[in-house]
């Protein structure tokens, strides 16, 4: 019937990746519609969360945000607990960031549910100028790991709604 509820689903999605590349960022673009160049290492909740429309279904993404404890090179397992969606995220300017992406992913494979969906983020696409990681690399290495690639900016918003769709309407095509 036209007057049908939709559905609702939640749904745990963590960001990972080194500590500066814009995981808070990119949250914060996607749930505020904000960029804060000065932003300050995460403060107090645990989660924001953003509901979005799938088909006839409304899909609330609980976006957890490190804490900055990403520095330590591995999170508190309750982080990962019941996580449905992670969002590896590297910076397109340091090297370094993008070679760190297969240990996020491998912890994300050791620690949280077997079947997560991953999606592999370059950001800060908006600084070409000092771009050091290829979108040709990138690529390759989501290729050969069965991951979507997308490169964005939580600073001028490039992608950055499609970058939580995409990983929305996976989660319920897959469940
Ligand atoms: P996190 O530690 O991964 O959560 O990273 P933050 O979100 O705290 O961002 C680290 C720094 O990079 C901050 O100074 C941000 O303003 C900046 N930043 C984040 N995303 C972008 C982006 O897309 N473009 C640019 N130019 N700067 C960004």
């Amino acid at each position: 019937r036209y007057d049908k509820r939709p559905q609702r689903f939640q749904y745990k999605l963590v960001l990972v990746g080194e500590a500066g590349v814009g995981k808070s960022s990119l949250a914060m673009q996607y749930v505020r519609g904000e960029f804060d160049k000065d932003m300050q290492t995460t403060i107090g909740a645990a989660f924001t969360s953003k509901t979005l429309h799938v088909e006839n279904a409304l899909i609330e993404l609980q976006i957890w945000d490190t804490a900055g404890t990403e520095k330590y090179h591995s999170l508190a397992s309750m982080y990962y607990r019941g996580a449905h969606a992670a969002i590896v995220v590297y910076d397109i300017t340091q090297q370094t960031t993008f070679l760190r992406v297969n240990s996020w992913v491998r912890e994300l494979h050791r620690q949280a549910t077997p079947n997560i969906a991953i999606i592999l983020a370059g950001n800060k696409a908006d600084l070409e100028d000092t771009r050091k990681v290829s979108c040709e690399d990138a690529q390759a290495y989501a290729n050969d790991n069965s991951i979507t690639f997308i490169e964005t900016s939580a600073k001028t918003a490039l992608n950055v709604d499609d970058l939580f769709s995409t990983l929305a309407i996976k989660l319920h095509e897959e469940n």
